[in-house]
């Protein structure tokens, strides 16, 4: 038994906040893998490594012992006993994570780290998983998928509030970084922003939260 969510999209397209909210709805727990490859990009950056050499960056990976929590309510991402979790949602380290997120090594280890975490909560219920490639590659069995999309717009404004920032240049500029994000992500040999087979595709300029959320439960009983 135990269901798995799997939630993928761009940055910005509100998956963490319906990921977290069909974990509440659902009883499930939850993991943010976006995080993982975060924190591993802050301990390279602490490092002061090469973020473009990969035999560097997949050493700090394979030396690297994250623990991540998974209830939608708290987050904590720990490295060596310190939580990670505000630091790398800084402008530093989503500039530099896809450079990270593009080391085979670096997926390799996170995947099974992932597949592991997903493996233990099926006892649980299940667990609902946001990330890239969760429908794909991750989790590609996952009775419920889905691709959360948005207006470029959309995402841009959205990151912009996330960041505290309130000027329409800091809009801007967040919109281009996160177009060259997109792009970096996109390609890759396996395009982790392509729409897994099987998803269910909803566009989240034009829906709420609770129409999201709804729409994915309504589709789940099926
Ligand atoms: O979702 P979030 O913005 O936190 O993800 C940060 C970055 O981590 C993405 O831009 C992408 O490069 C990488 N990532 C990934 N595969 C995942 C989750 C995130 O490559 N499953």
């Amino acid at each position: 038994g135990g269901l798995v969510v799997a939630v993928d999209g761009p940055g910005g397209s509100g998956k963490s906040t319906v990921s977290r909210q069909i974990a509440r709805q659902l009883r499930l727990r939850y993991l943010d893998t976006g995080a993982m490859y975060r924190a591993i990009t802050q301990v390279a950056l602490d490092r002061r490594i090469d973020i473009e050499d990969p035999v560097a960056v997949a050493e700090v990976a394979e030396r690297t012992v994250l623990t991540i929590g998974t209830d939608p309510d708290q987050s904590t991402i720990h490295v060596d006993g310190v939580n990670l979790d505000e630091q790398i949602r800084t402008r530093a380290v989503t500039n530099a994570v896809s450079a990270i997120a593009a080391v085979p090594a670096v997926r390799a280890r996170l995947v099974a780290q992932q597949r592991e975490i997903i493996a233990e909560s099926l006892a649980a219920g299940g667990i609902v998983v946001e990330g890239r490639d969760i429908g794909s590659v991750v989790a590609p069995e996952a009775p419920v998928k889905v691709f959360l999309t948005a207006s470029t717009e959309v995402r841009a404004l959205r990151r912009s509030r996330q960041l505290g920032e309130k000027g329409v240049d800091d809009v801007a500029r967040t919109l281009a970084e996160l177009d060259r994000r997109d792009a970096l992500d996109s390609s890759r040999t396996v395009d982790p922003l392509s729409i897994p087979e099987g998803a269910i595709v909803l566009d989240s300029s034009t829906l709420s939260v609770s129409e999201v959320v709804d729409e994915v439960m309504r589709r789940s009983e099926h």
